[in-house]
């Protein structure tokens, strides 16, 4: 899907596809150049990341395991509440592993913090963050982001994965949803 398939609903388009890409690329040749001894095992952070762990997975050059971890926090809209829960578990094990948790964007900060500390009680080893997006006006808490795409405005962004009420995730850039459609 692309910006002209929703007409009117989106404010501006922050990255095309094509910035998107090569920036992720980018990433993964910071990850491979960091893990050339031994594979991390990547755990992406359902559904938002999906799309970004597809394709930096397949910019790396060693084989890549891929694990899911699906996390709630209560509330709904445009704000998240900091409560979290796991709403589908992992399936793989992280004891004494390196782990590069997979995120599509880091807002106030409070899901990553959470499951960074979550992973370090499941014994693994090291826990580093991918993160595409950060909205630095946002943090309530510090979370060291090691693979970062971009740094944006605090504006609701979708695309790319990012969603607003399950809609917007295939759209191919990444674009500030107008705030008319959820104001
Ligand atoms: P945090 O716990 O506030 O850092 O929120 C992280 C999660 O909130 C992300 O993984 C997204 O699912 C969601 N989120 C935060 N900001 C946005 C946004 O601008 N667009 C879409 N989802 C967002």
């Amino acid at each position: 899907m692309r910006p002209e398939d929703v007409p009117g609903e989106l404010e501006s388009v922050l990255f095309s596809e094509a910035q998107v890409l090569e920036r992720v690329q980018q990433l993964a040749d910071e990850i491979a150049h960091d893990f050339s001894a031994e594979p991390p095992l990547f755990i992406g952070v359902l559904t938002g990341s999906v799309m970004l762990v597809a394709d930096l997975v397949r910019g790396l050059p060693f084989h890549s395991e891929i694990d899911w971890i699906g996390l709630s926090s209560y509330g709904s809209g445009t704000e998240s509440s900091g409560e979290i829960r796991i709403a589908q578990p992992l399936h793989r094990e992280v004891t004494g592993r390196d782990v590069i948790v997979v995120e599509d964007i880091v807002d106030t900060g409070l899901t990553l913090s959470w499951l960074i500390q979550h992973l370090l009680d499941l014994g693994a080893r090291s826990v580093r963050v991918c993160a595409l997006l950060r909205k630095p006006d946002a943090a309530q808490v510090v979370v060291s982001v090691d693979y970062l795409g971009f740094d944006i405005p605090n504006a609701f962004v979708v695309g790319y994965g990012l969603d607003f009420n399950q809609r917007y995730r295939n759209l191919r850039d990444i674009a500030v949803l107008d705030p008319k459609m959820y104001t």
